[in-house]
């Protein structure tokens, strides 16, 4: 800060400045007075001398003791202004402090000159006068040009050194002229020293000005935050940031004087096209006009470097070019950033693999080769199997963690042979560019699905999951990114769908089938609005006494031209599709209804997907429907697959909660198809397992283990207090083993299949609530029906035969004659599985064939699936007895 009007006193330098802004000047006018002093002191004594006529040892003659003891006074005094304004302690007064010390030596100085000059020269004459005023006058002239700006103290030296005289003048000369004379010089040493001290202001406030923005760019500097070039009318720098030329590796010095536009990196093709680069600068620098933020890459050989450049020409008051200024910024950092933000645009956060994003780019490169034209390559979409359960069950850091695990070994799996992203969840996606070998792609699919399966440890737990995959080939099954990724998904599906673990080719035909099951889904909506469905009643028989406890309702539905579909089919579509919760409704109600007609005691099973079981108005629903049908809520029981544990979203107990708080009875379905853990079993309030037909069926065969877990399940149930009921019992032998394992109730084919409500009402209008088991009493296994191609391999020749009915132990097969009973054949149910088998007996082209180990039906029937449905001969039909 600086004061706005200095007065004359902080002007003179005789007080401190308020704004504690000395004025410095003054005080090293001090520094002058004390090495020029000794010209005063010459002068002085020349002059005295001079006029005197004395040497100077006559001259103390002449001059007395008074002029001896003045001249001595004299010499001190001036000894004194020589050596004090050099002595530190002086120098770090204040100004204003240093000032008025020196004033009265000056003052005293002038003052003893002039009675030094008086004593030696003028012997107490008045006459002399003249003379005497010329002596004193010459050396304060001296003095007064040695003060320089210091007017304050040539004031007082003069007032001091005309003092003598003041007092004794003669009558010639008049007081007023040398009074005038002082009071001039007072007014000019004060206008002076105002002018000064308004100078010393203006440029404190330059300087300061300056001082500021020296410091500001000097702070930004070194920041590094970016630097400065000026140049001269010929385009070379004349000023360059330090910071600049060391990141250059040079010095200031070096680049000043070369050209401004060697700082930058010469554009190529691309960066020249996008309007930047040196160019750029270049254009505007000989075009004399402004140009801000151009972005130029550095010329550092070997080194990325960004800088944003802006400049404008400097023009003289007079309208002359003078050059350039102009600043730089360094980019990089946020090109880098820039780079960093796009590449987590690209990338997938969890596991570092491309995301839906990049891999969709990707594809688009990869079906348009450089050339434009059609490229070929294969995709891939993969999804985890058991992923969810495994997540809901170890948690979700765990699962984040898995899925980094199998992102690791699929990146290492593909290699360079392709990409691998992940598109979100637990789907992946690999991108095989120019590779379509089916033969390779099956090779890797495996190693993947291989790879995979193969257990992880996550904090400490070993986990296992699948992987299924679905590919899709370009240009073949699509040359669109949207063509491709649908067939890839479709075949992802049929993956899925053909049990889990497996990879599928897209096929013309999957496009059929996603077809065939929207065709079915509309069609399936249309029974729904206008009551194409019926359902059917199966009976459910204590195993002590025959007594039929109840019937479970199964839903069916005869379509128009298919005629009547499985609810193993038709459910899962109207679970997809959104319906089941209005078939589920509509199902409950009427087995409601119907079983408020039927006899006391016997209860009604309704079958609810999980997806009902999730809603949380299933309760409400359910008991209106019993309010409504009148139906006691003990004869009504829910039976819900094991399923619902697996999305378990936590409100499940609770759900269990209000259903029971209902009074209506919980039986699990399906027990052991599903979830592997237990735990459940120990809090969810069910009165009834239903064990799995899968373990019912052949548990009479010799050598199956089926009993034995049967049996296990029993017992559970009991230590529960659970009832059983196993399904699916179809002969008299199976039968006969239930009941010896001690399952409660059974429910299959030998004592019924399901039936219409009107039967039922008929059969109890006999008042009969007895079942009567009828079937094969069969040592062996039911033969399925089925009819499809098989490989069969014998004596190391292929041949191509038929299978006509099959069961795990053994098949009748077609195709080929007279093979020696007791010949070991191999057949081949597609690439996938294959089994060995002896033949029994041999007619025609006909043979009767025993496996050498158990076939799964399932296995068969999966690798058989779209033959089958293609063909439309899917058909089970019990076949014949043993023989
Ligand atoms: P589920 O609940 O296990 O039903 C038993 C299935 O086994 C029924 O097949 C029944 O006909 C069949 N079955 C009974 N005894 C035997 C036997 O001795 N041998 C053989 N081979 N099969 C036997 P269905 O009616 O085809 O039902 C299949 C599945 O569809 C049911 O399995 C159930 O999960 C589902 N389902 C049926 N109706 C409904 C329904 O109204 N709602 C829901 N959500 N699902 C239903
Ligand atoms: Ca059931
Ligand atoms: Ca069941």
């Amino acid at each position: 800060p600086v004061d706005p009007v200095p007065s004359i006193l902080v002007s003179m330098g005789l007080v401190e400045s308020p704004s504690g802004h000395h004025p410095a000047w003054l005080v090293r006018a001090l520094g002058t007075i004390s090495v020029m002093w000794s010209l005063v002191l010459l002068s002085r004594l020349a002059i005295v001398m001079g006029l005197g006529g004395a040497t100077a040892i006559g001259w103390l003659a002449v001059a007395g003791p008074l002029a001896a003891i003045l001249t001595v006074l004299l010499l001190l005094v001036d000894a004194a202004i020589i050596v004090i304004p050099r002595l530190p302690v002086f120098l770090r007064l204040p100004p204003h402090q240093q000032l008025r010390c020196v004033i009265p030596t000056i003052l005293l100085s002038g003052w003893l000159y002039a009675l030094v000059a008086r004593e030696v020269l003028m012997d107490g004459s008045p006459g002399n006068t003249q003379t005497l005023l010329i002596c004193v006058i010459l050396p304060a002239l001296v003095a007064v040009s040695i003060f320089g700006g210091q007017r304050v103290l040539g004031f007082v030296y003069c007032a001091a050194s005309l003092g003598p005289f003041l007092l004794n003048l003669p009558p010639t000369v008049p007081l007023a002229v040398p009074l005038a004379g002082l009071a001039g010089l007072l007014l000019a040493a004060m206008a002076q020293a105002r002018a000064d001290q308004q100078n010393l202001q203006r440029r404190l406030e330059n300087s300061l000005r300056g001082e500021q923005a020296q410091a500001l760019i000097t702070d930004f500097e070194e920041a590094g935050q970016g630097w400065f070039w000026e140049t001269g009318r010929d385009g070379q720098l004349t000023y360059v940031s330090a910071t600049l030329a060391r990141k250059m590796g040079k010095s200031v010095d070096q680049l000043l004087g070369t050209p401004m536009t060697g700082l930058i990196e010469k554009p190529d093709r691309k960066a020249a096209a996008q309007g930047e680069g040196e160019r750029t600068v270049g254009f505007h620098l000989s075009a004399r006009s402004a140009f801000a933020d151009i972005a130029v890459r550095a010329a550092l050989p070997g080194e990325e470097c960004w800088w944003s450049i802006s400049g404008r020409p400097v023009v003289s008051e007079f309208g002359q070019f003078l050059g350039f200024r102009g600043s730089g910024a360094d980019l990089t950092e946020m090109r880098k950033s820039q780079a960093e933000v796009s590449r987590l645009a690209r990338f997938d956060s969890l596991t570092g693999l491309a995301n839906r994003v990049q891999m969709m780019a990707t594809l688009e490169q990869c079906l348009v080769d450089p050339a434009g034209r059609q490229g070929s390559c294969a995709l891939f979409i993969l999804d985890l199997d058991r992923f969810k359960s495994v997540n809901d069950t170890i948690g979700h850091p765990a699962g984040d963690a898995l899925l980094r695990l199998v992102a690791q070994r699929l990146t290492r799996v593909v290699g360079h042979d392709g990409q691998v992203g992940r598109l979100g969840g637990d789907e992946f996606q690999v991108l095989l560019p120019g590779m379509v070998d089916r033969h390779e792609l099956a090779k890797l699919s495996e190693t993947i699905i291989h790879s995979v399966s193969q257990p992880y440890v996550i904090e400490g737990t070993q986990v296992v999951i699948g992987v299924s995959i679905g590919i899709a080939l370009a240009p073949y099954d699509g040359t669109s990114v949207d063509m491709l990724i649908r067939n890839a998904d479709l075949a992802l599906y049929k993956a899925k769908d053909s049990g889990r673990g497996a990879y599928r080719f897209y096929s013309q035909d999957m496009h059929a089938d996603a077809e065939d099951r929207r065709q079915l889904e509309q069609d399936l909506r249309h029974a729904i609005s206008t009551g194409g469905l019926h359902v059917e009643y199966q009976p459910v028989v204590a195993s002590a006494t025959e007594r039929i406890s109840g019937f479970e309702t199964l839903v069916r539905w005869t379509h128009p031209v298919r005629g009547p579909i499985s609810p193993t089919d038709f459910i899962p579509i109207a679970e997809e599709a959104g319906l089941i919760a209005q078939i589920g409704e509509w199902v409950l109600r009427t087995a409601c209804q119907d079983a408020g007609g039927w006899p006391e005691g016997i209860r009604v099973a309704v079958n609810v997907s999980p997806m009902q079981f999730a809603n949380p108005a299933f309760p409400a629903l359910v008991m209106s429907v019993l309010a409504k049908s009148g139906l006691a809520p003990e004869r009504l029981e829910l039976e819900i697959t094991e399923s619902v544990f697996l999305e378990d979203s936590g409100n499940t107990d609770a759900m269990f909660a209000r259903l029971k708080a209902l009074g209506v009875r919980l039986a699990l379905d399906d027990f052991g198809t599903g979830y592997s853990a237990l735990g459940y079993l120990k809090t969810a309030p069910f009165d009834k397992i239903k064990i799995d037909q899968s373990f019912v069926r052949g548990a009479a065969v010799k050598g199956s283990r089926n009993g034995a877990i049967v049996q296990s399940i029993v017992s559970l149930a009991d230590a529960l207090s659970m009832e059983t009921t196993a399904e699916g019992a179809e002969t008299l032998d199976e039968l006969e083993l239930i009941r010896s394992l001690g399952c409660s109730h059974v429910q299959g084919y030998i004592y019924g299949r399901p039936i219409g409500n009107a039967a039922i009402m008929a059969r109890f209008a006999t008042g009969d609530l007895y079942a009567r088991a009828s079937g094969f009493k069969s040592g062996r296994e039911t033969r399925k029906t089925m009819l499809r191609s098989v490989v069969l391999s014998l004596a190391d020749e292929d041949f191509e035969g038929r299978i006509r009915n099959i069961s795990s132990g053994g098949a009748m097969i077609e195709g080929l004659a007279d093979v020696p009973p007791g010949a070991l054949i191999r057949i081949a149910f597609g690439s996938r599985y294959a089994v060995e088998a002896r033949c029994c007996w041999s007619s025609g082209d006909r043979m009767g064939v025993e496996f050498v180990q158990p076939v799964s039906l399932d296995r068969v029937r999966a690798s058989e699936a779209r033959s089958i449905r293609q063909k439309g001969v899917a058909e089970a039909l019990p076949q014949r007895k043993a023989g």
